[in-house]
């Protein structure tokens, strides 16, 4: 931060503790000279906030130490962080793999936009290494899963996904938007680039759009070009309040990993109640693997299925007041969601019948509450 080694005049000796906030869409230089040596990277300076400004690059600096990559470049959002990264790294006529189980988004955007610039998508069930290591036989530029899938919340193994990847010089991307970096790190387990949503958890109050890429090698440039190019820059106010909200990141997840533990066990006790989906859980397919990959918690998202449906989730929402149905995640507040009718409202009938959302399957993005308040509240809906 240029500011650290000249403090602006009318400051004096003193520096704020708050970072500023610098709203400027553009700066002025001395002369010629000192737009020389900013451009050509000889001396700290911004010119246009699209292509660079401080809360950007602020932000980014802490976001790479907390992943433990090399750089980290901030974008409008988390679509496009995956926007950037796609169109920084593929052309015409690459393949790329993809989990089946993405973000709805991501899934539009690798099924129905990607096609129209000649770049193929084979999709796989990231859970069967078999299945992967077959699809990677032919030539692909990217391997490309998310850490804990929604809302079935499944566990990508990403030592194993990253060795296949590399054993044919694919690179492998994760979104990491469910976990966070306070559970796991990606790319200390092989991942090549991370992408986040900071929209979601990192940002935590429901105040931000933003995404980031985050890389162990030199791609940054690369994404930082894209950015600046394309137009996905993120605004100074957002990261601003993105930087806010990372102050607290490993207390929320804590605080709510810890919640959804107990949270799940209750519910699963519960008149009405069918299933519980939790990694934290000794029944969840992977909760073996959460456990050695995840760092102290299971992660603050949980589904429950009500056994009559759509009805008894109409009942639910009305009766719990508290747990505002609010179709995405990360809040310091408890939220709920009903992926058979938001997230997954496209998807095929058939896959969404296999993949098990049904009308009865509640999301829960649990808080940092008293775990006893959220409790008395999902009581009442579930009455
Ligand atoms: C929300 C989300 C995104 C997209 O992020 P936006 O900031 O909403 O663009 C990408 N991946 C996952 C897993 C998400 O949950």
């Amino acid at each position: 931060m240029p500011e650290r080694r000249t403090p602006p005049a009318e400051l004096g000796q003193s520096r704020p503790l708050a970072p500023p906030i610098y709203v400027s869409s553009v700066y002025a230089l001395p002369d010629l000279d000192a737009l020389d040596r900013i451009m050509e990277g000889i001396e700290a300076g911004f010119i246009y906030a699209r292509d660079a400004h401080p809360n950007a690059l602020q932000l980014a600096e802490r976001l790479a130490e907390l992943e433990n990559g090399a750089s980290a470049v901030m974008c409008a959002s988390g679509m496009a962080a995956i926007s950037s990264l796609l169109i920084a790294l593929l052309r015409q006529g690459d393949r790329i793999v993809i989990s089946d189980q993405l973000y709805g988004k991501s899934l539009q955007l690798f099924e129905s936009h990607l096609n129209r610039f000649g770049i193929q998508t084979s999709f796989v069930d990231a859970l069967d290494p078999a299945q992967v290591r077959a699809s990677l036989a032919k030539p692909a530029r990217i391997l490309f899963v998310e850490t804990l899938s929604n809302p079935m919340l499944r566990v990508a193994d990403l030592e194993t996904l990253a060795n296949l990847a590399h054993e044919q010089d694919c690179l492998f991307v994760v979104d990491n938007t469910f976990a966070t970096p306070i559970l796991v790190r990606p790319l200390d387990h092989g991942a090549d680039v991370v992408v986040e949503s900071l929209t979601k958890l990192m940002g935590g109050h429901s105040d931000v759009t933003l995404g980031v890429v985050i890389s162990r090698g030199t791609l940054a440039e690369q994404i930082a070009a894209i950015v600046s190019t394309w137009g996905f820059f993120a605004s100074p106010f957002d990261c601003w309040l993105a930087a806010r909200g990372l102050a607290t990141l490993s207390l929320r997840m804590r605080a709510a990993s810890n919640n959804a533990r107990i949270l799940a066990d209750w519910l699963k006790e519960q008149a009405g109640v069918v299933r519980v989906i939790y990694p934290g859980l000794v029944e969840h397919p992977d909760h073996a693997l959460a456990g050695r990959l995840f760092n102290g918690g299971f992660g603050s998202v949980l589904c429950f299925e009500l056994v009559s449906g759509r009805e008894a989730v109409n009942r639910f929402m009305r009766l719990a007041q508290r747990i505002p149905f609010s179709p995405s995640l990360g809040d310091t507040t408890t939220t709920c969601s009903h992926p058979a009718l938001t997230s997954h409202r496209f998807m095929d009938p058939e896959v969404k019948r296999r993949l098990g959302i049904g009308d009865g399957l509640i999301r829960l993005s649990v808080g940092v509450e008293q775990v006893d308040q959220i409790k008395a509240e999902l009581a009442k809906g579930l009455k």
